[in-house]
């Protein structure tokens, strides 16, 4: 199948980790997959290669998501390409830990503008084509720390909660044109993210006893984007292992 007949699917920050292998699964169920990433072309290249590899098609398109102008340049020169974007996938994402007291304006912002305003950025560009093409699916990708609150991470908690906030509401804007638009909520998932956390006070943390692996978050992520979902919208699904949130 040519990627014009194919549903076109935008997963943010796919050069590695949880977004590459939602870009790898969302390929597999037959999607076109643009893959977005900040600087990291060489593992960007690897994602496209696997999803290649394995039949599937793919193209790399870098911007940096908490910059509204880069990403709605990118974003309208891909609408230029194809009449519809059917999937977007809002993962890209930074963490910053510090105890509060010691947290600069510029650690707040940055945290803020890369896994929140990207939001905004993003999908706003996107909106007005699923809305006209009367269907479409946004996946925000929050976390534990969104959901509870985690101490060392007041930027990051703020960010991903205020994500769980646009999602519902988003989602209660747009139902009525077939737009779903739901959270995903991992736990602690096996990636570059958690290098730096101690392992073991993790493992205390969660009562299945081990770390999540990514592609556990992607499964979720294809079946939100499934028609078997066309009636779940507004929701925060957690993938964590049994943490209670
Ligand atoms: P990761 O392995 O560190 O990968 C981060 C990805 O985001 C990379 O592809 C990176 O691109 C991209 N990125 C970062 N800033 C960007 C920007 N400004 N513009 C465009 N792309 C950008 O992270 P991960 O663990 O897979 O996390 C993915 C998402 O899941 C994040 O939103 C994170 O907050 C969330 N999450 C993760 C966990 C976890 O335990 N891992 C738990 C809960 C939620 P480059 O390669 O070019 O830098």
């Amino acid at each position: 199948m040519s990627e014009q007949n194919k549903e076109i699917a935008l997963v943010t920050g796919a050069s590695r980790g949880i977004g590459k292998a939602v870009a790898i699964a969302l390929a597999q169920s037959g999607r076109h997959v643009v893959i977005n990433y900040r600087s990291n072309e060489e593992e960007a290249q690897k994602t496209l290669e696997t999803i290649e590899s394995s039949g599937g098609s793919g193209e790399l398109c870098p911007f940096d998501v908490s910059d509204g102008k880069q990403s709605q340049e990118a974003i309208g020169s891909l609408l230029e390409r194809y009449e519809q974007i059917h999937i977007l996938v809002n993962n890209a994402g930074i963490r910053d830990d510090m105890l509060m007291i010691w947290m600069e304006e510029d650690n707040w912002n940055k945290v803020l503008d890369t896994n929140l305003s990207s939001f905004y950025h993003v999908s706003r560009p996107i909106l007005k084509n699923m809305l006209s093409k009367r269907f479409g699916r946004i996946i925000n990708m929050t976390s534990t720390s969104g959901q509870s609150g985690m101490p060392g991470q007041v930027n990051y908690s703020a960010a991903k909660s205020g994500l769980i906030g646009a999602t519902m509401a988003l989602a209660k804007e747009v139902a009525k044109r077939k737009v779903t638009v739901n959270a995903v909520a991992p736990g602690f998932i096996e990636s570059d993210m958690l290098e730096g956390m101690d392992e073991k006070q993790m493992l205390s943390q969660i009562p299945m006893k081990r770390l999540g692996k990514a592609e556990e978050v992607a499964g979720t992520v294809v079946f939100l984007c499934s028609e078997s979902a066309a009636y779940i919208t507004g929701q925060v699904i957690a993938i964590n292992g049994g943490i209670y949130t």
